[in-house]
């Protein structure tokens, strides 16, 4: 073959390709498009209950599935790649109720799904043909923003929306690339108390502080400094493994609660997935030598514990301790359930940043309180509240001083670890 023959098959086989591309393009393009025309919107199922917690969202919802149609799905598909959403289905005849999940950090792992459009359906059987139908919103709630981790200095935009075609309802999940607006975070750290409340006070002999809050015989350790060291430390190797970390407050600054940016807010005024509130305990046993010691992490009611074993694994090897001896709310080693008389978590930090996924209640109605504007939300973070060592038990004061580094970078593996098997 000659040279020129060689060039002009060469070009033949690229205008082929590129033809090709297109006609390939415009099918993608137009099954996409006319996938909401393929919905059977006849039938219609309900979405009772959704929310987001921390990187999951969950479903609750029934629909009727009259005579001729069998083996429902729920699917989240964009007319060319389906996925079968895992559910625990019940049903009374025809009737069915679904959830997604029976803990409330699990169901749809929102970090992931990839870039696309894609419809939130019910897929059943009719004479051997799949038939898809729509659900519709009987919440009060409206359309959702989520914001992925930062993955390699990216992050993705997820907008859940309560959308219309030819006046017919359904949801959709429109994913794609963005840039992180600056006021919008991937975890929360905040350190215990503040300038106004030192928490726990221990002495470093082993003496009881005074009714002022200090020691006469040697160095005085407060709470809040403490919590705080760690949590820098914390936001430190957090981002060095590439995540945005908003601390809620600084060393010396007064924080309120319930107000703005206060510790009770911050994870969703921030967007935050998760909130890592970071205490140290006490049993303010004099002589420094405390029987209770060693790790606590609390988690909230139905909550699934694969992120609390991490923490409670990744902070004994790299912080040198151990699990704590206490018995009393003990779900299992290191890990604690502290729960009202309600069911709800005990604890606001975890509480009250999980919205109604956590059963948060501060709504203005107790003038103690200012109103947890995030109380009724079903878009909230993922919280923890770790009591990492008791300062009146001197050994372990000695190690939360001299290792402070070492509990930081356990807690960070753990997140990471957990977010890397997701
Ligand atoms: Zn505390």
């Amino acid at each position: 073959m000659t040279r020129k023959r060689k060039k002009k098959r060469f070009r033949k086989v690229i205008f082929i390709l590129i033809i090709l591309g297109v006609v390939f393009g415009v099918y993608i393009f137009l099954n996409k498009k006319s996938f909401l025309n393929k919905i059977n919107y006849s039938i219609k199922g309900k979405i009772t209950y959704y929310d987001i917690y921390g990187i999951h969202m969950n479903f609750e919802g029934d629909f009727n599935l009259k005579k001729g149609y069998s083996n429902p799905k729920l699917v989240l598909t964009d007319g060319l790649k389906e996925k079968i959403i895992p559910w625990k289905l019940e049903n009374e005849g025809n009737d069915y109720t679904f959830k997604t999940s029976d803990y409330i950090n699990d169901g749809i792992n929102l970090e992931s799904l990839e870039n696309g459009t894609y419809y939130f359906l019910i897929k059943v059987k009719s004479d051997d043909k799949d038939v898809y139908f729509p659900l519709i919103n009987d919440t009060d709630y409206e359309d959702l923003t989520y914001y992925t981790l930062t993955k390699k200095g990216s992050n993705k935009v997820i907008n859940i929306n309560w959308d219309k075609y030819q006046g017919n309802e359904f949801l959709g999940f429109y994913i794609k690339n963005t840039d992180l607006p600056a006021d919008v975070y991937d975890i929360t750290i905040d350190p215990g108390h503040d300038v106004n409340d030192a928490g726990m006070i221990a002495c470093l002999d082993g003496s009881v502080p005074n009714s002022l809050g200090g020691c006469s015989g040697s160095k005085t350790y407060k709470e809040s400094d403490l919590n705080f060291n760690v949590s820098k430390e914390l936001k430190e190797e957090l981002e060095k493994l590439g995540y945005k970390v908003k601390l809620t407050r600084g060393k010396n600054d007064s924080l309120p609660t319930y107000g703005q940016m206060g510790s009770g807010t911050t994870a969703n005024t921030t967007k935050s997935k998760f909130n890592i509130a970071l205490h140290h305990n006490s049993t303010n046993v004099t002589g420094g030598m405390a029987s209770t010691h060693g790790l606590e992490v609390y988690v909230a009611s139905n909550s699934k514990l694969d992120l609390a074993r991490l923490l409670v694994k990744n902070i004994c090897e790299y912080a040198q301790t151990d699990t704590s001896t206490k018995k009393e709310f003990k779900v299992e080693n290191g890990i604690y359930k502290r729960l009202s008389d309600d069911g709800t978590p005990y604890y606001y930090m975890i509480r009250e940043v999980g919205g109604i996924a956590t059963g948060a209640y501060v709504d203005g109605s107790n003038t103690k309180y200012d109103e947890n504007p995030y109380y009724n939300s079903n878009n909230t973070a993922e919280g923890y509240l770790l009591e990492l060592g008791y300062i009146d038990n001197v050994k372990e004061l000695k190690n939360i001083i001299n290792n402070s580094k070492g509990y930081a970078r356990g807690i960070a593996k753990a997140i990471d670890e957990y977010l890397k098997e997701k």
